[in-house]
């Protein structure tokens, strides 16, 4: 964990409607850094669940269930992802329960109760395969099965689908990369996006054979663990290159660079240049809480969310 960094989850707000993709640890946090109120966000899309990137998830749902219209009034809040999103929601939300109860039990409560329990107010979508999952007449969100579980055998694979989604906007297309590998669907439903946000696990090679290096000498990993880790970054990761490559390949017109641990500014200008190395147009390299805003298919920075 860093000081500086918490977990993957981006805000994106369309005509003043809020929808947060992804959830990692610390996003409530930054939610409240950022001056936003979770309980005004009303849809939350997961691109796969992986623990950095939901584990975050009860903090959210916690404050919404509290805050939202008080004691547990507002809702409904609709959460989208892969399959076991429910059982993940479900999860959260009897964790967050319990230490509800004990408000609820001192009457008059203003709670609304289905017998002993709280009345749910989380609803899951599960997204079964690619298409169209979502059209709120704000935004339309297409996912694609992208290649981040390459390495899961194709047996029990259907129970751990990762998506990229792609979003269309009235000011232009944003593609959330997801974590995934370069092959795959990341190329084709990248075709035509004003902006690809993109996961940069890292580098180039050499920085993680050094990452991968050291980590395995401090956890004394025999060969064939240290490889099956590499094959992950390898396979299921992106590094600035191929990043430059898809978004040149696939028509992109800018690249936001996220899901990203560059060493301190030297580094974060070097991953920027690595992608630039394959792609010409712009290519941007945010801290965490950065803002930026597409208008008419152009994307600019626009100062830091952090209040
Ligand atoms: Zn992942
Ligand atoms: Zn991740």
């Amino acid at each position: 964990m860093r000081f500086d960094r918490s977990e993957p989850s981006t805000l994106l707000i369309v005509n003043g409607r809020k929808y947060l993709i992804d959830c990692g640890i610390g996003t409530a946090r930054r939610l409240v850094e950022a001056g936003i109120n979770s309980s005004g966000i009303r849809t939350i899309f997961f691109t796969h669940l992986h623990a950095d990137h939901d584990m975050g998830l009860a903090d959210v749902m916690a404050t919404d269930f509290f805050d939202g219209g008080g004691a547990g009034q507002a809702g409904p809040f609709d959460i989208y992802g892969p399959p076991q999103t429910k059982e993940l929601v479900d999860a959260g939300f009897r964790f967050i329960s319990v230490g509800f109860r004990p408000f609820a039990a001192a009457p008059p409560t203003a709670y609304r109760m289905r017998g002993d329990e709280f009345v749910d107010p989380f609803v899951v979508h599960e997204i079964a395969g690619d298409g169209l999952v979502f059209d709120d007449g704000n935004i339309r969100v297409t996912a694609a099965e992208n290649s981040h579980y390459l390495m899961i055998p194709p047996a029990t694979r259907p129970r751990f689908k990762t998506y990229s989604y792609k979003v269309q906007t009235p000011d232009g297309v944003i593609v959330f990369s997801g974590d995934t590998g370069p092959s795959g669907a990341i190329g084709a439903i990248a075709g035509g996006a004003d902006v690809l946000i993109a996961e940069s696990s890292y580098r180039d090679s050499k920085d993680l054979d050094q990452s991968i290096g050291a980590r395995a000498a401090r956890n004394h990993w025999p060969p064939l663990m240290t490889n099956r880790f590499r094959d992950h970054f390898v396979y299921e990761h992106l590094d600035t290159a191929q990043i430059g490559q898809i978004a040149a390949k696939a028509g992109a017109k800018s690249v936001i660079l996220y899901h990203y641990d560059p060493a301190d500014k030297a580094d974060q200008a070097a991953f920027v240049s690595g992608v630039k190395q394959y792609f010409s147009g712009p290519v941007f390299a945010p801290d965490d809480l950065d803002r930026y805003c597409l208008s008419s298919g152009t994307v600019a920075p626009c100062g830091s969310a952090r209040r």
